[in-house]
């Protein structure tokens, strides 16, 4: 069988690493649009259901090297006060670790291990896919190089569509469905080299949208000099219509949000100096698109953002592209026809992601720190239990583990 991948992003090349663990004698070729691969972007939460797919490709250790195990989330207010702290990964009780990274290390892990497990003749940079037809033989590909130069039709008997959130394998199939959609929400993204804070490996959440804006604050790399120092990842998040590209690498300006943040200074975290340290501030709208009820058209599939692009808020994106890979070599593997595993992935994998995504726009993890804001008025609370009981609290967290599949159960299911 030969696969075509379109995209060398986190979804293409967890593929051909699912696919070549599964099957001898299939033959895998990634084609990604950037004329060379980068470290890219920022930082990525990889929860345990994920890292259950990782571990099984053999990658647990090369991660555990690049990327800081996280033990905790934390929900803050804006005040600063801890309004819960809940263990993850090993420290929950789970069989598999949570890794908080760099998506340039992931990127790199997943890129050596495909050229290790596949040789560099079965990935191709500069290959931007422009067009497909398919009939009843094959699928055919055409690619453009950034040049202009031609590039010879690739042909295949399924093709893959894991070119993201502009993806031109779906819009091959819904044409006029327009550009992401934007709801009112800029995230601005950086990095910072600091000590340590609270446990060394806490992800966490603070302040709600609706008062000012809120902020994710977590390590992604450690030891990163000889002080002991972390690089510390944020996101911002404020309510407003000036919108971004829609481009990951797209510069932000800290003096467009600082002051939102600027005298938020806790005893555990001082946000202010926290944002004005930043470097590689990037700016990225909030926008994910509407639910579709198919991915698969006969020998063609989408995966990871290509499929749902989703709000990067729960630490989903990446998981979900690296789990949609694992079901879609799963199915491939159970049947003759690769058209019947193509529709067997479309059954298990659409309906729970297509959740997730409304779930990411109305109900993340920090929902926790908005209910407590909104009792509260956004004044500090003397007595927690007052505000919001524990159940209440650890309701909404399970609510969302069960819908993106990281709850003990799933996990320890799968
Ligand atoms: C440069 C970059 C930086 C990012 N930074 C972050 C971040 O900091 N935090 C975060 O949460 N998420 C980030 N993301 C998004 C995140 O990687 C995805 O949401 C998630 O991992 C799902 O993976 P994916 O493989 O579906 O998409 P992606 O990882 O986005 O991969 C898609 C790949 O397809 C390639 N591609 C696009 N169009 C074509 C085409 N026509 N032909 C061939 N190849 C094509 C792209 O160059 C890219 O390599 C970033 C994505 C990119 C591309």
């Amino acid at each position: 069988m030969k696969v075509v991948v379109v995209g060398g992003g986190i979804g293409g090349l967890t593929l051909a690493l699912s696919l070549r663990a599964r099957f001898d004698d299939v033959d895998v070729h990634v084609y990604e649009a950037a004329p060379e691969f980068k470290p890219l972007g920022l930082g990525i939460n990889l929860m345990p259901h994920c890292v259950r797919v990782l571990t099984q490709l053999g990658l647990e250790d090369a991660l555990a090297e690049v990327a800081v195990e996280a033990q905790e989330f934390v929900f803050a207010t804006h005040n600063g006060q801890i309004i819960y702290r809940e263990p993850t990964g090993l420290y929950a009780g789970h069989p598999y670790r949570h890794f908080s990274v760099h998506r340039g290390d992931l990127h790199t892990v997943l890129l050596n291990a495909v050229l290790s497990r596949l040789g560099g003749d079965h990935v191709h940079t500069d290959h931007r896919l422009v067009g497909l037809t398919q009939d009843q033989a094959g699928v055919t590909a055409t690619f453009q190089a950034s040049a202009g130069s031609a590039i010879a039709p690739v042909e295949g008997d399924v093709l893959i569509g894991c070119d993201g959130v502009h993806s031109v394998v779906r819009k091959t199939f819904y044409p006029d469905e327009g550009a992401p959609v934007f709801h009112g929400i800029n995230m601005w993204r950086g990095v910072t080299r600091m000590p340590p804070f609270l446990s060394g490996g806490s992800a966490t959440r603070i302040g709600a949208l609706f008062l000012t804006g809120k902020l994710a604050v977590y390590p992604i790399r450690n030891a990163i000099d000889t002080e002991g120092n972390q690089l510390v990842n944020w996101i911002a998040e404020v309510n407003t219509e000036v919108r971004s590209p829609v481009d990951w690498s797209a510069a932000g300006d800290i003096d467009d949000f600082l002051h939102y943040f600027e005298d938020w200074k806790f005893d555990w975290l001082d946000c202010g100096e926290l944002l004005r340290k930043g470097e590689n501030v990037l700016s990225y709208p909030m926008v994910d698109r509407d639910p579709v009820d198919r991915w698969t058209f006969d020998r063609v599939t989408l995966l990871g953002d290509a499929a749902h692009p989703m709000y990067p808020r729960g630490g989903n994106g990446g998981a979900q592209a690296i789990l949609d890979a694992e079901a879609l070599a799963k199915a491939l593997e159970a049947t003759a026809d690769p058209r019947e595993g193509l529709v067997a992935y479309q059954v298990e994998r659409l309906p729970v992601v297509n959740n997730l995504v409304l779930t990411n726009r109305t109900t993340p993890p920090d929902t926790i720190i908005e209910v407590v804001e909104q009792r509260t008025n956004g004044e500090p609370f003397e007595n927690l239990h007052d505000i919001i009981s524990q159940e209440e609290i650890e309701e909404i967290s399970h609510r969302y583990q069960r819908a993106a599949g990281y709850d003990k159960e799933t996990v320890a299911r799968k």
